[in-house]
């Protein structure tokens, strides 16, 4: 079956209308006309799960505590980049909520005038201890990373972590009012998820969930050092194969096909009144429910020309592409030069922001030491 078209994208919906992000300042646009307007920020290397698409089973080795970027050097960063045309802020990692500072960083962040939203990507664990916090500090949106409903794969998925922290972390989110509350679900293959169910996550409260194609984040890195577990060679990062991505099209063609076996309408693409954000994920919805399903189709249909961000590593690298390893490293800027040498080194990122990436098969670095 042929994907159909989808009526819209975050892109095309967000709050900020095409004519509210006309440059205002010559750095807003990259080398080739995109409105550069989105930074992601991973504040932490450190992860309190060890999810199987993201790391090997042997899991990445940190780095030294005074190789990561501190809170107020990011937040110097933050600052430096709005003056280039950065409004809009995503915190993710490794797993934020274990960064020592993270409240304060947000606090920090919120105080720049030219910030407009601030989100954060999290596996939810450690949400209910923090959810106040960090509504009081100003965080507008979260994204809760979550691959399946059944306790037991979810405990294989993420090696280390039980369901009922990140149920919890769902349940706190909606509590605390942040909105929107996303759900990430990557798909693959091998897992076997049951999409339909995961897809009714959608039905009854207003989440988000969206399906991420897996893609090879990391895995030259495990061939490179050699460090593929043999014992969990089933469920390896290092081991992402073209046949382990399951295009949107096909997880369309399932949704509704379980859909229709349970007597439910399929899905529809979802309405221009949702509040999407900056991203690049498509949205339809069943009808009348509360939420939506949206799909993110790195792998089977790029979206470079749409793209609107830039990436900062918890060690202090600017990386311009997530499939690039070509990345800038600002950190001794941050330390101890000028805001025009952070400048400097922010503009040379932008300027090597490639027109788009090509097929590739792994980066250098996994998912949580980049930020996904
Ligand atoms: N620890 C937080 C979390 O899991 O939400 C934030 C960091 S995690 C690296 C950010 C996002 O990247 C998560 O939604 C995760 O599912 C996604 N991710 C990790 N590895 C991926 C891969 N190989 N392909 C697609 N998405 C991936
Ligand atoms: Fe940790 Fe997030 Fe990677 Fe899972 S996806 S291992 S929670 S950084």
């Amino acid at each position: 079956m042929t994907q159909p078209e989808p009526t819209n994208t975050e892109d095309a919906t967000s709050a900020a209308t095409p004519s509210d992000r006309a440059p205002t300042h010559e750095h807003l646009r990259d080398t080739y006309g995109r409105s550069i307007d989105y930074l992601r920020i991973s504040v932490t290397d450190k992860c309190n799960l060890r999810c199987v698409y993201c790391m090997p089973a042997s899991g990445v080795p940190y780095r030294p505590h005074d190789e990561l970027l501190r809170i107020e050097e990011i937040a110097r960063f933050v600052r430096l980049a709005a003056r280039e045309g950065i409004r809009r802020v995503r915190l993710t990692g490794g797993e934020p909520l274990v960064a020592k500072g993270i409240v304060d960083l947000i606090r920090q962040i919120k105080a720049i005038p030219e910030i407009e939203d601030i989100a954060l990507t999290t596996n939810g664990a450690l949400l209910p201890r923090l959810a106040p916090a960090l509504k009081d500090a100003g965080l507008d949106r979260v994204n809760i990373s979550l691959d399946t409903l059944d306790p037991a794969q979810f405990g294989r998925i993420t090696r280390i972590g039980e369901i009922e922290g990140t149920l919890a972390g769902i349940d706190a989110a909606l509590e605390y009012g942040f909105d929107p509350v996303k759900i990430n679900c990557v798909v693959v293959r091998r897992l076997e998820q049951d999409v339909f169910g995961f897809a009714r996550l959608s039905l009854d409260r207003p989440l988000h969930v969206r399906f991420i194609e897996y893609m090879p984040i990391g895995n030259d890195e495990t061939r490179a050092h050699g460090a593929l577990d043999p014992e969990s060679a089933t469920y390896d990062a290092s081991l992402w194969g073209q046949s382990d991505v399951v295009p949107t099209s096909e997880l369309i063609e399932r949704i509704n096909a379980s859909a229709a076996r349970a007597g439910m309408p399929g899905l529809e693409p979802a309405s221009s009144d949702v509040p999407f954000g900056a991203g690049p994920a498509c949205y339809w919805r069943f009808p009348d429910a509360a939420g939506t399903v949206g799909f993110i189709s790195a792998m089977s249909n790029h979206f470079c020309s749409q793209c609107n961000r830039l990436r900062l590593t918890a060690d202090g690298t600017i990386r311009p592409c997530l499939f690039s390893d070509d990345e800038y490293s600002v950190r001794e800027a941050l330390r101890s030069g000028s805001d025009d040498d952070v400048l400097a080194i922010y503009r040379a990122a932008l300027a090597h922001k490639p027109e788009e990436h090509g097929l590739i098969d792994g980066t250098a670095r996994f998912m949580s030491q980049i930020g996904g």
